[in-house]
């Protein structure tokens, strides 16, 4: 039986011809220069290929010249925060990037997906936070993916937001923690520097996404392609705004990524178009389709990344990462 769920890769070229948009069928078709396989199959096999053999690594984008923070919020639930952290973290590891996944939500989905233990009491962000620990001291490789280490959440963390309160500079202790990490900053510290900090946030605008704010120069959007897609983010853009105003004038809303694209539907087409009409450029080129294996991953303790490395979910988080790569940091 063939999956419904997966779009053909006839569907996706029809809904979004003209449209300046990229289904994941558009991406395995296109790059043809740089290989030598044309058709989305051989495009895709060749992709597991050279996820199993690491050869990914060798067509990596330029490192950054410092180390780029990226907080991925929305305070909607299930747009795709956690899954969209996971597996960009992994395509750039794959392609070479040295990466650090912040776990910032007490659910612990991204600790998760990145096979990473966080039963009650395991060293986490909860410690960062709450006790001043080092986050060098927290973090933990990620058993799959070489490039890349994980400081998990713990349950412990729904407490935080309650016992942060009374603290001094509450707000700031997150960002604290990541400048203090010897391997974050500019290219003087070497190779093994930290190229992406992507943090994963939880659905709600408290203190732990307030921290996270604070911390990150960029902000990632993930928007679900679908009704109601657009509402609360006029209230997530204020909180951005006043952050920006009073607590971190770096911060930028620098990318907006769509998730659970199904190229069938006339709607998703709709609200990706209307979320392009609002935000222009900072919108990712790449889409990410709605997918089984993209959701399935995390049940074997695996990004889609590695666990089905040719799917369509897989080849958009790639293109997408490649994207950000490429775009680069916004200039101070
Ligand atoms: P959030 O972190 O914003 O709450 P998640 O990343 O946990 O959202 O995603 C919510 C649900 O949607 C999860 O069950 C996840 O597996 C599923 N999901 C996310 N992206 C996709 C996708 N591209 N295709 C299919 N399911 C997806
Ligand atoms: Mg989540």
């Amino acid at each position: 039986m063939t999956s419904s769920n997966e779009p053909s890769a006839t569907t996706a070229s029809n809904v979004s011809r003209g449209t300046g948009f990229r289904t994941a069928a558009q991406i395995a078709e296109q790059d043809t220069r740089d290989y030598d396989n044309s058709t989305p199959l051989a495009r895709a096999a060749e992709h597991v290929v050279m996820a199993r053999q690491g050869a990914l690594g060798r067509q990596q984008p330029a490192r950054p010249d410092h180390t780029r923070v990226m907080v991925v919020a929305n305070q909607k639930g299930g747009v795709g925060k956690t899954t969209s952290t996971v597996n960009l973290a992994a395509a750039m590891a794959q392609l070479g990037q040295r990466v650090l996944v912040i776990d910032l939500d007490p659910q612990g989905n991204a600790s998760t997906a990145l096979n990473i233990d966080h039963h009650r009491g395991v060293p986490s962000t909860y410690d960062l936070l709450v006790d001043g620990a080092a986050l060098a001291d927290i973090t933990t490789p990620c058993p799959e993916l070489p490039n890349l280490v994980v400081c998990p959440a713990t349950i412990d963390l729904a407490g935080a937001e309650i016992e942060l309160v009374s603290v001094v500079a509450r707000e700031n202790r997150l960002h604290k923690a990541i400048q203090a990490h010897p391997l974050v900053g500019d290219s003087t510290i070497g190779e093994e520097r930290f190229d992406y900090v992507f943090i994963d946030c939880p659905p709600s605008l408290g203190l732990l996404t307030l921290n996270a704010l604070v911390a990150g120069a960029e902000m990632m959007i993930p928007i679900q392609a679908e009704y109601y897609a657009l509402e609360g983010l006029g209230q997530l853009l204020e909180t951005v705004a006043m952050v920006k105003a009073h607590l971190n004038p770096r911060l930028d809303v620098t990318t907006i990524l769509i998730t659970m694209y199904d190229a069938r539907t006339r709607l998703a087409a709709g609200v990706a178009e209307e979320v392009r009409e609002h935000f222009g450029s900072t919108v990712l080129k790449t889409m990410v389709p709605r997918s089984v294996r993209v959701s399935e991953a995390p049940s074997y303790g695996q990004t889609v990344m590695t666990y089905d490395p040719g799917s369509p979910g897989a080849l958009s988080y790639l293109e997408a990462a490649r994207e950000i790569a490429v775009k680069g940091a916004p200039t101070a």
